[in-house]
């Protein structure tokens, strides 16, 4: 895969997901950290969103509910570098519905190389990144040249 690079800026777009078992815990972590928050511009899932809204305040950009397709949209909009981070508490002990969206979220984050807590641990190395506030480039696929040596 030949790559390029893309510049994330210091305010960083992060989404926030949880699966339902998980949304305490979530929650409880952005309670931790919601001053950092605070200073980039955060997307969730739709019920994520709007549970974080409610007990936070924040400002969030809340997606179609996850098994409604949320996943789905924000793995669009990962490929669009529209999010920088994903913070993605999922369940890792009970089977859900929209599994295969799941798994094609984690994917595509892969693919297009953001970094991505799957849990407490991950997501407190990531809110305390020097990295965080700055800006960055990051080393993505090369879509033009992905396209041009398809067609050739
Ligand atoms: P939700 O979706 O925030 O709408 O619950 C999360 C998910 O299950 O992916």
């Amino acid at each position: 895969m030949i790559t390029t690079t893309r510049k994330m800026a210091a305010k960083k777009h992060i989404a926030l997901v949880a699966h339902d078992n998980c949304k305490t815990a979530l929650l409880r972590w952005v309670k931790e950290h919601q001053p950092k928050l605070a200073n980039h511009a955060l997307y969730a899932t739709g019920t994520t969103g709007h549970l974080l809204t409610k007990e936070t305040g924040l400002p969030i950009t809340c997606l179609i509910s996850g098994p409604m397709g949320g996943d789905q949209q924000l793995g669009a909009l990962i490929s669009q570098s529209k999010i920088d981070i994903m913070i993605f508490f999922w369940d890792p002990l009970n089977a859900v519905p929209h599994d295969p969206d799941v798994k094609a979220l984690l994917r595509i984050s892969a693919v297009w190389n953001i970094p991505v807590a799957t849990n407490r641990a991950s997501a407190n190395f990531i809110i305390t990144s020097p990295l965080l506030d700055k800006e960055i480039n990051i080393e993505i696929p090369d879509y033009e040249a992905y396209l041009k040596k398809r067609l050739d």
